[in-house]
């Protein structure tokens, strides 16, 4: 089986499908991998790395004849894939709920698109989870970038000159990214605080070294909550926590703010006036400023200040990081790919009745066949 990988065409993408490691492992189970020339010059890896892997490097009409799969990070147009046969898989985070067009296209085209961003969250597929592997880089980074824009230092220092006091980290919404945010904010050596909606985070929470903020009087989502997600909360609950947080926030010098509610837009949590109560120079960075923020006035794609309280509207950080979030993503690809190769036909087959194909096959025979995309 020949597996085509892209030079990614996306404006602003720096990560590329596959990696020397995951080049080898293909080989290993049989297959043969071909790489267009150039793919992971921004995650640093060079062709002759490639190469020395044992891929092939061509041209993208070269990598793409006779391939039977097609690995990318963004979903290029089907236009892009001219040459690919029909029933080639095109596995990557192909965005459907936003691409409605180029999902179509895909079809039109008679191309298999797999959408590893809608891979079901079992324990089988944790270790295909491309929104996990890259939340956990945005959560780090969006703590770097914070430091990086505050105008002080992070940890406590005793200097003969005086003390410099620790950053307070309030971390709000403590899934994938949040975790890894209080985890590097408490590297660095911030007071770390954090809250959630669902109740089992609260342990996790403790268990970084950091104070749990929870609303006490209003109940929450118990446990998990539905596939480990959170719901829209009450009005009651809204209520309660944007008290809980005006009482806390006056007191915080950076904010990362990572929740996110499936198919809703996402919720707010910090109002205009809320900000107006933090000191001059503190900085939130909003990780849910493409689902359209969790803080008032964020801007996704840019930094705003607002009474002198700078907001990073994040956006994909982690391609800010390019090698590893590479490199993550493309196990991830790797282990989804080699959960269903076939030693006898000596390629992948992806079984229908599958619950993880089922999740992420979108389109199928020239034909739109994923549910979420017919409803
Ligand atoms: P997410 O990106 O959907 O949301 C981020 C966080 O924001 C969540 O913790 C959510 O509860 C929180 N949130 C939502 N509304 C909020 C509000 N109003 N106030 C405060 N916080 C709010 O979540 P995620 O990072 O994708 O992870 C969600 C869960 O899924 C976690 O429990 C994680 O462990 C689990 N998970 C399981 C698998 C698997 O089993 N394969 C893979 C990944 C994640």
């Amino acid at each position: 089986m020949k597996i085509a990988v892209l030079k990614e065409s996306a404006a602003g993408e720096t990560r590329c499908a596959a990696i020397p490691e995951t080049v080898k492992k293909f080989s290993a189970l049989g297959g043969t991998v071909a790489i267009e020339r150039g793919a992971g010059e921004a995650a640093s890896i060079t062709d002759a790395e490639y190469e020395a892997a044992g891929a092939q490097l061509g041209s993208r009409a070269e990598v793409l004849k006779d391939a039977r799969a097609i690995l990318c990070v963004s979903g290029p147009d089907a236009a892009a894939l001219d040459g690919a046969g029909k029933g080639t898989m095109l596995v990557g985070a192909l965005d459907p709920a936003g691409r409605r067009a180029a999902i179509d296209g895909y079809a039109a085209a008679g191309l298999e698109a797999l959408a590893m961003e809608w891979m079901p969250r079992i324990s089988r597929a944790q270790s295909m989870d491309v929104l996990s592997s890259q939340s956990n880089l945005a959560g780090y980074k969006a703590v770097i970038e914070a430091a990086a824009l505050y105008g002080r230092a992070f940890p406590m220092m005793m200097t003969a000159a005086g003390t410099v006091s620790p950053a307070k980290v309030f971390v709000m919404g403590v899934g994938v990214a949040g975790l890894q945010a209080i985890a590097t904010a408490r590297r660095l050596g911030a007071q770390v605080s954090a809250t959630d909606v669902r109740s089992a985070t609260r342990e996790q929470i403790l268990s970084l070294g950091a104070k749990p903020i929870f609303v006490e009087n209003v109940a929450g989502i118990e446990g998990e909550g539905a596939g480990g997600y959170a719901t829209e909360m009450s009005p009651e609950y809204q209520q309660a926590q944007a008290e809980l947080v005006s009482s806390h926030i006056a007191k915080q010098d950076i904010v990362i703010t990572t929740a996110l509610i499936p198919g809703k837009p996402a919720p707010r949590l910090i109002s205009d006036a809320q900000l107006a109560t933090m000191r001059s120079g503190s900085v939130i960075v909003d990780l849910a400023a493409e689902a359209g923020g969790n803080v008032e006035g964020c801007v996704a794609g840019e930094a705003v200040r607002r009474h002198g309280v700078t907001i990073i509207g994040a956006r994909n950080l982690a391609r800010s990081l390019p090698a590893d979030a590479s490199a993550l993503f493309a196990r991830n690809l790797y282990n989804f790919l080699s959960a269903f190769w076939d030693k006898d036909a000596g390629a992948v087959v992806l079984p229908d009745d599958d619950e993880l194909v089922k999740g992420i096959r979108l389109t199928q025979d020239g034909k739109v066949v994923h549910e979420r995309l017919l409803a």
